[in-house]
């Protein structure tokens, strides 16, 4: 057994006693017990506010980002408005540090999709490095790699960066968000993109500025890609 197994395996035998007398509980009803490597109790998994958008290429989200940008189809799994607590959660996952439930929505998320997108590649919303160094790690990234998991889709994690270091959106005016994000990233592996079609992934989809600002660095270097947006929710404008 190499030394790694032999970590891993009292790591989940004391992961497996803490849960017995520490039950984790479920993010969504702040409740229920959760089974082991589960954010959502099953009551909660089942009333998530899922969308049928990876049946529907006109959906709300395509209609909302077609007329600025070229994009195949845009995929979100859950609708932001239809449902209270997913506020919480969502703020949990940018900010709280619960990598486990951008986790796990990424996996249920790509359970859904995996029969119904043909992408060659998932590449996350990049964060400004400094931005990663304060917050520990990248919400789309982990969303992205449950994604992964449920799809086999590849994930390529630097194929973008960002190069600015820009404020948050949420705070913003329309036309100052879109100001704010235009040449935030850079396409740095332009011939391993070139001729892909992209899942450009992200949490929350709103105006799609921050999306739009990643399709046109890629196709500024890789003219030839398609590209579509996949993000776990749809919030109002
Ligand atoms: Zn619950």
């Amino acid at each position: 057994m190499l030394n790694t197994d032999i970590k891993q395996a009292v790591l989940d035998y004391s992961n497996g006693l803490l849960d017995l007398f520490f039950p984790p509980i479920c993010v969504g009803c702040e409740e229920n017990w959760v089974l082991r490597k589960h954010t959502f109790c099953l009551t909660c998994e089942s009333e998530l506010p899922r969308l049928i958008y990876h049946k529907n290429k006109t959906n709300e989200g395509y209609q909302r980002v077609s007329s600025i940008v070229d994009v195949e189809s845009v995929v979100s799994f859950l609708s932001y408005e239809k449902q209270e607590s997913l506020k919480g959660i969502i703020y949990a996952m940018k900010y709280g540090g619960r990598t486990d439930i951008c986790y796990e929505l990424g996996y249920m998320f790509g359970q859904q999709i995996a029969n119904h997108v043909a992408l060659d590649a998932l590449i996350p919303v990049p964060l400004h490095h400094k931005k990663l160094k304060k917050r520990g790690y990248n919400q789309a990234e982990i969303i992205a790699q449950g994604i992964q998991k449920a799809t086999n889709i590849p994930l390529v994690k630097d194929g973008l960066v960002r190069v600015k270091n820009t404020a948050a959106q949420a705070r913003k005016s329309k036309n100052d968000r879109h100001k704010n994000v235009s040449n935030a990233f850079l396409n740095i592996s332009p011939r391993q993109l070139d001729r892909m079609h992209i899942g450009i992934v992200d949490d929350v989809l709103t105006t799609g500025n921050t999306m739009i600002a990643c399709a046109n660095s890629i196709w500024e270097k890789s003219p030839n890609c398609k590209i579509s947006f996949i993000t776990v929710a749809i919030a109002n404008r």
